[in-house]
């Protein structure tokens, strides 16, 4: 990335798309309204595909399928290690279409092919063995009660699962409820983002030839409003899963509480911040502010969007930081050089132009990057803010500033400082005492991530138990495991995704109780 310029095109050869029906109870079918929408390659713009648009209607069939295969199927009354044996089978399907999965994710997300070759889909088939070697290990416990009493608990799964997911990680967001839900004897009916059809589809084609039932995996692609709203709204669906922006997961808590209050997990947005104190190592500290805002295009509801680092080294920071946003490449996300490709859809592309526009009326310093790049496809420039600070009362700009959130005095209400952007742009800021970036760390509605930079080590306890965010990094960022559970403090959202706690989201527990005659215990 030389400022004006993009990595060139790719020679990779895309394989041809095998699947762009719905898929229920087993079955690739057309929608009922067989009506189909375009699926999008965001270094053109263009169509890749057209697929299969489902509606309530079809929500209604897989519903009734996953309903079936619950209530009378023997995937809820299978042992676990049977149930885990097919998803291992499953894992190892994945692997062996290693270079098609990603290129799907590739073409239709704007995201590296590497990285999905490498992490994206080796990270399901990992998900899947995780969750396969758990399935037969869920068991309860015995109870002694009170003097004539005793009892034991079940843990059950919770019944038909509806899975609304992003597209931001179309593979990664599949497994991260398919795995535990899968395991926990659930049935599923999986909506993905409108944006990102394709990968999904072909999970399904694998878990049947895994040997996944008829019905127990139903993949219904449709848009937000219709075919979200009608899993959310279902009176037959036990449990929804989220992952979103918080205003859509607003919907969809209100929609399930207003039909038969099934419960929910919503992993939401945030403005995660990241702390780099000044005995921190100058070059890491770089390397990792730069990665944990930069990487999938900032794409990704972890991202360190606020940058907080200590005054004795900001000024050395700023110019490492600039030397590093220039060395970057954007382009085909197909061209292994390439650091970073187009973000995934047309709208979110405008969103972040439009953000960047407006950090820039209201007063950020733009350090650098700050526009698109090109004029085909949807690729922007790593933009970089500083004196994100001001207080903007007073101005009145196109994109309506939310109510301003202060606390314990401390004002940082520009909109690129309090909003999630979801795209490659940092605000950078400075701080000169621990509890200063601590209280201003947690100036923020959302409590999602956080990290930490510092050899200190009470200055490292001392941060991460002050920041209410679901997951802490110590001297690294988005370091994700699936045996590694985090999700939302504040708003943005609850529940939480992987590890065992992630399976307990899918199980509930049932207590049996019973009389003992004749015993003085
Ligand atoms: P983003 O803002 O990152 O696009 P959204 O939260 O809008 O993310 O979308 C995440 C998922 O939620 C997608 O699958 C989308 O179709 C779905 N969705 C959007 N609106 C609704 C809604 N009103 N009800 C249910 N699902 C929705």
């Amino acid at each position: 990335y030389n400022g004006s310029s993009k990595a060139s095109e790719s020679v990779f050869k895309i394989p041809p798309i095998k699947f762009t029906k719905l898929f229920i109870n087993g079955n690739f079918v057309d929608s009922v309204s067989g009506k189909t929408f375009e699926a999008i390659d965001p270094r053109t713009g263009e169509a890749i595909t057209r697929v299969s648009e489902g509606d309530k209607e079809d929500i209604d069939l897989a519903v009734k399928a996953a309903r079936q295969a619950f209530d009378h199927g023997p995937w809820p009354r299978m042992s676990g290690s049977e149930r885990g044996r097919i998803m291992m089978k499953f894992a190892d399907l994945i692997e062996e279409n290693v270079e098609e999965l990603a290129a799907l994710d590739a073409i239709n997300g704007g995201k590296l092919f590497s990285h999905c070759k490498a992490m994206d889909i080796p990270g399901a088939a990992r998900n899947l063995r995780y969750y396969a070697g758990a399935a037969d290990k869920i068991h309860g416990t015995v109870l002694k009660l009170s003097k004539g009493f005793q009892g034991y608990t079940l843990r059950e799964p919770i019944g038909v699962v509806g899975s609304i997911i992003p597209w931001n990680f179309p593979t990664i967001m599949f497994f991260m409820k398919a795995g535990p839900a899968l395991a926990a004897g659930c049935t599923m009916v999986v909506k993905p983002a409108e944006q990102t059809p394709l990968s999904a589809l072909y999970y399904a084609h694998l878990a049947k030839l895994a040997g996944l039932p008829d019905g127990v995996l139903n993949v219904v692609n449709g848009f937000g409003e219709t075919a979200g709203a009608a899993i959310s709204s279902h009176m037959d669906i036990d449990k929804v899963t989220f992952t979103g922006s918080t205003e859509v997961g607003r919907k969809i808590m209100t929609a399930a509480a207003a039909s038969n209050l099934k419960p929910v997990s919503l992993e939401l947005g945030g403005k995660s911040p990241l702390l780099i104190f000044e005995d921190a190592d100058i070059d890491q500290a770089v390397n990792i502010a730069f990665n944990a805002i930069f990487y999938n295009k900032g794409e990704i509801c972890v991202a360190s969007s606020r940058v907080y680092v200590q005054e004795g080294i900001y000024e050395i920071f700023v110019k490492k930081l600039v030397e590093k946003a220039n060395a970057w490449v954007i382009g085909d996300p197909f061209d292994l050089r390439v650091n970073q490709g187009p973000q995934t859809d047309k709208k979110q592309f405008e969103k972040i132009l439009s953000y960047i526009e407006h950090g820039k009326r209201e007063g950020a310093t733009l350090l650098t990057g700050g526009k698109r790049l090109g004029s085909k496809g949807f690729y922007i420039e790593p933009t970089i803010f500083t004196e994100v600070k001001v207080n903007s009362l007073e101005n009145n700009y196109a994109i309506e500033v939310p109510i301003l959130y202060y606390r314990d005095g401390i004002n940082e209400d520009m909109t690129i400082a309090k909003e999630e952007i979801f795209g490659p742009v940092m605000s950078l800021m400075k701080f000169k005492t621990m509890e200063e970036a601590i209280k201003r760390a947690n100036n923020t509605t959302y409590g999602l991530a956080a990290g930490v930079i510092t050899k200190n080590l009470n200055v490292a306890n001392t941060v991460s138990r002050s920041i209410r965010a679901g997951i802490i990094w110590l001297n690294c960022y988005t370091a994700f495991d699936v045996d590694c559970p985090y999700g939302g403090y504040k708003m943005s959202g609850f529940g939480r995704e992987f590890g065992l706690d992630a399976l307990n989201q899918y199980l509930q527990i049932k207590s049996i109780v019973t009389p003992i005659h004749d015993s003085p215990w």
